[in-house]
């Protein structure tokens, strides 16, 4: 069903359509008239089209605008639209950008953890530098989709912006990926490029004369994250990244002030953060029989594998509630997680209560930080997600709502249809989106 060139079509017919917001017409950027450099007109005389930014701010919880340090995301706030976003299960970093970027749960995309194996590749396994694009090829980004209609993107960091989507691996060559589609620009993630040269390189993307200029980017921060995991979501170090990330939106908004660039910015967080500590950790080794298991994952929840011939036994011990821990077969997880059914979760399944760790033994120093991948409802999980821009209307709060209607949400804004199959929609955002030039 090709839902937006009707919607769009209706629009430029009649007044009404379900989905308001007329996104910039799609043009193959092939086509485009080259600008001369001589014959450029001045920046500031040009009328930009929107260029749509999605943000990333790595385990941003949304009550860190509550802390008085963010004027510039608050402002964004006030000026968009925000609610509070629930994360997909597990709530951890690749399985949720990818989510964010697909429209599809964990389950379904197939970047069901941060580490896994594939028993199609035996002797491999997935780690977040693994760019190798059979892992991520059950589901299309929204960077392919959009190239693919000939709409320019550019990544300033993003899991899985690196892959060669779709490609193969050379036969016997050293990772050679042949084939495959990639953001136009893009960059291979490293964390000492700092805050202000991610924005600046987004800024000097859109520079570029209008033949050449994304009109679909991303930007990731992972400092939020970090200080969370070092110090927990009520640290001081948190505090101090959220600032550095606050400031950082503030210089990409200056920029695009300076082009005259408008833009529908997209600022969302991947999962929120629990404060974890030494005083709340189950030891693997009582929950079941070591000699009865191979622990594949510990943390907010551990993965497990029975021992070939003691899976009555494991069972036996291992499934049901125990204080603070529940486990389960992976296939038989309650329905709400969306979660357990792909092959590449290992066979059984233990999810902590928040802000408690099962870790294959008891620790033998005292820690505390913080941690997340707890079940995607608990509010300690909870995401930010703040749209503003021409297409959104300003102050809107909005209910909660699923990550998964991210990706709609964006297709719509970049003007790419309706994407088959997803397991989100933009049903909480239709009746808000804009069009062009609407002011209210
Ligand atoms: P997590 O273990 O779930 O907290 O993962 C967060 C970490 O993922 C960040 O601190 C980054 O170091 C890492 N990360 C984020 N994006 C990428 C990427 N594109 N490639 C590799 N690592 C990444
Ligand atoms: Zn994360
Ligand atoms: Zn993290």
């Amino acid at each position: 069903m090709t839902r937006f060139p009707l919607c769009a079509l209706a629009l430029a017919l009649l007044a009404g359509c379900s989905y308001p917001y007329t996104p910039p017409a799609l043009s193959p950027v092939t086509a485009a008239a080259p600008v001369s450099g001589s014959s450029a007109s001045p920046l500031a005389a040009e009328a930009r089209t929107p260029v749509t930014i999605l943000v990333s701010i790595d385990g941003f919880r949304p009550d860190y605008l509550t802390r008085d340090l963010t004027p510039n995301l608050s402002r964004l706030a006030a000026q968009g639209v925000s609610a509070p976003m629930r994360p997909s299960f597990p709530s951890k970093t690749f399985p949720n950008h990818w989510t964010l970027v697909t429209g599809l749960v964990p389950d379904h995309h197939g970047i069901i953890a941060n580490g896994f194996t594939d028993a199609t590749h035996p002797g491999e396994r997935f780690t977040m530098a693994s760019d190798e694009p059979y892992w991520w090829s059950a589901a299309e980004p929204i960077w392919v989709t959009a190239e693919k209609a000939g709409v320019r993107t550019a990544t300033m960091f993003w899991p899985g912006s690196n892959v060669g989507w779709g490609g193969t691996l050379e036969p016997g060559g050293h990772h050679q990926v042949v084939g495959g589609v990639r953001p136009h620009d893009w960059q291979q993630f490293n964390q000492s490029v700092n805050d202000r040269q991610r924005v600046d390189s987004i800024i000097d993307w859109l520079r570029r004369p209008a033949a050449e200029r994304p009109s679909f980017l991303t930007l990731y921060f992972d400092e939020v994250d970090t200080a969370g995991h070092e110090g927990g979501p009520d640290s001081p170090q948190v505090n101090a990244a959220v600032g550095a990330v606050d400031a950082a939106i503030g210089r990409l908004q200056a920029g695009l002030a300076a082009l005259g660039q408008p833009a529908n910015l997209v600022v969302v967080a991947d999962h929120g953060m629990a404060a974890t500590s030494s005083d709340r950790v189950v030891p693997l080794d009582s929950l079941a029989d070591p000699s009865d298991y191979a622990m594949v994952e510990d943390g907010p929840y551990a993965t497990l594998r029975a021992v070939p011939g003691h899976e009555q036994a494991l069972e036996k011990r291992l499934l049901g509630h125990h204080d603070h821990v529940d486990c389960w077969r992976s296939t038989a997880m309650p329905a709400r997680l969306r979660y357990g059914h792909n092959p590449r979760i290992p066979p059984y399944f233990c999810l902590a209560e928040a802000g408690w760790l099962i870790l294959a033994k008891r620790p033998e120093k005292p820690f505390a930080g913080g941690t997340h991948g707890y079940d995607n409802v608990d509010p300690s999980m909870t995401a930010l997600f703040i749209a503003q821009g021409p297409a959104f209307p300003a102050g809107v709060r909005l209910a909660p709502f699923d990550n998964v209607d991210v990706a709609p949400l964006l297709r719509d804004l970049i003007g790419l249809p309706a994407g088959q199959g997803l397991d989100g929609s933009d049903a909480p955002f239709r009746r808000i989106l804009k069009r062009q030039g609407e002011s209210r």
